[in-house]
Parts: C-alpha cells; sequence; structure tokens
C-alpha cells in the first residue's frame, strides 16, 4: 500500500551549497507492456557497450518509480558516455538518471535528470518522518538470532519475505535461490530466525563451487523489509560468518553486491570485507581474508 502523497516540490538549493560527492549514477529505463521488448533491447544493448550493471526488467513499479523500469548502474566516471548515448538510443523511452549521494531523497528529488517526458516518483519511502509500519516492541530486550536449514516446513515463508521495494534490484528472489541450491550441493541455504520469527534467508557457496581452496562465498543475504534496521543483519551476518569459520580452514570470504550500493560497502567493510574490483557481471566483489583458522 502506498503512503498518501507527499509534497515533492524542489526547494530552491542555498547558493552556498557544497558541490555533491558523487559516488555513480542509476539510469532507470521506463516502458511499459507496449515498449518492453524496446527496453529490454536498449537496457542489454548498453550493458554490452558499457561497463555498466544492469538490474532486472521490473514488470511492474518498485520504489519510487511510477512505472515499469529496469536499473542500469554505473560509476561517475561514465557519466559523459552512457547518457547521451541513452539520450540518443532511448527512441521515445523515458529514462530517469540520479546521482547516488548518500542521500536517496535528495538524490531522487533535487539532483534528478530526465531524458524524455519526466513522470511523478513516489518518494514516500525517502521521508524521514514516515510512520513506523508496525509499532515498536514494548521491550528492549535483544532479539536472539539463530540460523536453521532450509525445510519443507518454513520454505514458503521463506519465499513471502520482502525487501524494500528499492533494494529489489539487488537480489535474486528467494524463490530463486532455493531452487538454484536444490540442484548444487555445494550450495548452503539458511534461514534467519529472530527469536521465534522468520526474518531472513542466507545462501553461501563452499569451496566444491568457488574452487577457491578455502575459499567460502556469500551469495544471498536478505533481511525482510519490516524487520530491517533493527540489528538483525549485523548479528546475521555474524553468525554465518561463524558458522562458515566453523568448516575449518577458512581462508577467505568473499561478498558482491552493486557496485553504486554504498549501504551494502559500508556494512560488509565493517566486517572486515576489502572490496577487490568488478567481476565479469558488473558486480562489486569483496574479500574477508581469514587465514586459515581451525574449525570449532
Ligand atoms: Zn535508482
Amino acid at each position: 500500500m502506498r503512503a498518501a502523497p507527499v509534497n515533492t516540490s524542489n526547494p530552491m538549493p542555498s547558493p552556498a551549497a557544497p558541490p555533491l560527492s558523487i559516488q555513480g549514477y542509476h539510469a532507470h529505463v521506463y516502458f511499459s507492456a507496449d515498449t518492453i521488448a524496446q527496453a529490454r533491447a536498449l537496457c542489454a544493448a548498453a550493458a554490452g557497450r558499457f561497463a555498466l550493471a544492469m538490474g532486472r526488467v521490473h514488470e511492474r513499479p518498485v520504489g519510487p518509480h511510477p512505472d515499469w523500469s529496469c536499473q542500469l548502474a554505473f560509476g561517475a566516471a561514465l557519466f559523459g558516455e552512457i547518457v547521451p548515448w541513452l539520450n540518443a538510443e532511448r527512441a521515445g523511452l523515458t529514462v530517469f538518471v540520479h546521482p547516488l549521494t548518500g542521500d536517496e531523497l535528495a538524490d531522487h528529488r533535487d539532483h534528478a535528470i530526465w531524458l524524455g517526458h519526466s513522470r511523478p516518483l513516489d518518494l514516500s519511502a525517502f521521508l524521514p518522518t514516515r510512520p513506523p509500519s508496525r509499532p515498536s516492541r514494548p521491550d528492549t530486550k535483544p532479539l536472539h538470532i539463530t540460523l536453521h536449514p532450509v525445510t519443507r516446513d518454513n520454505f514458503e515463508a521463506i519465499t513471502d519475505l520482502e525487501l524494500l521495494p528499492h533494494q529489489e534490484d539487488y537480489l535474486a528472489s528467494n524463490s530463486y535461490s532455493i531452487a538454484q541450491a536444490s540442484f548444487n550441493p555445494h550450495l548452503q541455504t539458511r534461514a534467519v530466525y529472530a527469536d521465534e520469527t522468520l526474518v531472513g534467508f542466507m545462501l553461501y557457496a563452499t569451496p566444491g563451487e568457488t574452487g577457491v581452496p578455502g575459499g567460502y562465498s556469500i551469495w544471498r543475504f536478505m533481511v525482510d523489509a519490516q524487520h530491517q534496521g533493527g540489528g538483525i543483519g549485523r548479528q546475521a551476518l555474524e553468525r554465518l560468518i561463524a558458522e562458515i569459520l566453523a568448516h575449518g580452514g577458512v581462508r577467505q570470504i568473499g561478498i558482491s553486491y552493486v557496485p553504486d550500493n554504498t549501504a551494502a560497502q559500508r556494512f560488509y567493510a565493517s566486517f572486515g570485507f576489502v572490496e577487490q574490483g568488478i567481476d565479469d557481471s558488473g558486480e562489486m566483489v569483496a574479500v574477508r581474508v581469514c587465514g586459515g583458522e581451525a574449525g570449532g
């Protein structure tokens, strides 16, 4: 359900506003059922031509976007090549371009760049005053976070867990991940519980999949939108790293994320993950070196 319409008027910037620190850009290509083939071809052509990360082709409005959309994420240095190319090739499609500065409201409202007709965004999710989605917990007892196998009893609930809309470009669905793991004995799935409540899902690859001796890789890690922000993600990742280290002989743990996902970058860096560069699929790879600790 959408929140009530909000005031999206653009305040005049103060003349003294400092220059933006821009880590990268998103170009969201908008389309409809009539233009999806054209949009898909445009995004695929862009991904073939430039070092950018192409997100999912969403056949529904996601996040602040009023139309169906597909996200192209790229570094700031490529702006001058990619944006003029998109403008020349879009053939009537609207493309919404915004910088990534760490302030999502300002990025989408104050720094928007439209190729073609502008469209009304739903910025309610970015407003600091949005009402809580659930009553705050009456007591402050810390939640007990545990990891459990995915079973026939909990897998349907896991597929019902939801990301915040603007995170959906970043992760494969849980049902896809469970299907993928069901055919591959080197992939491990885990359900994350906070006390008795299912709150998240993780998938990691063991050396049999990564091909790296002692090398593990966290492929999926999500916390349900309703349960984000309470420190669950941090505790869950601590538990998962402990579980991986318990295998023994662990030399490194890898993780990958969309290069411009600054929240992910900060979160994983705080666990000792160091960025290594962008891989063939356009994702930033970060690695925590573990030095072959014994299990236990
Ligand atoms: Zn975006």
